[in-house]
């Protein structure tokens, strides 16, 4: 970020955080610049369980199969069912262990997770689950 760092120079690199609170933000913009720079994989042996995309498509608003929970849930791109993330009550970990399953939508971002490859995914396979979900969410094509 160009600002930032023209502000850090101005001030002379003392006296950079006027509070413990502008610290504390300054680590959480950091660990969220980490994040976006995790690039996702091109390919992963995975990709070969996704199956096709139901007829009807995917609607991001489904509870979770097993507690209900509504909000920022993940599709399973293999059986298609709808589970809660790990900050909400963990079914789609446990879906993806019970029924080895490895290959997640977000529907909170619409990225691809793999749990065989603790990696994101991002392949041409992935765009029909991918551009459904945009469609629900934001009424659409991405
Ligand atoms: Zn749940
Ligand atoms: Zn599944
Ligand atoms: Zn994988």
């Amino acid at each position: 970020m160009a600002e930032q760092g023209s502000s850090k120079g101005a001030e002379g690199g003392s006296g950079q955080f006027s509070s413990n609170k502008d610290l504390l933000k300054h680590y959480e913009d950091q660990g969220v610049q980490a994040m976006y720079a995790v690039e996702p994989l091109r390919y992963c042996d995975h990709l070969k369980e996704v199956s096709p995309l139901p007829e009807c498509g995917l609607n991001v608003d489904d509870p979770c199969t097993e507690c209900n929970a509504t909000g920022e849930n993940w599709v399973c791109l293999v059986c298609y069912q709808v589970f809660c993330s790990r900050y909400v009550n963990g079914h789609m970990v446990k879906h993806g262990e019970d029924a080895d399953h490895p290959m997640v939508l977000s529907y909170a971002d619409l990225s691809v997770w793999c749990y065989k490859c603790e990696n994101y995914l991002d392949n041409t396979v992935l765009g029909p689950a991918k551009s459904s979900a945009h469609r629900s969410k934001f009424g659409q094509e991405i």
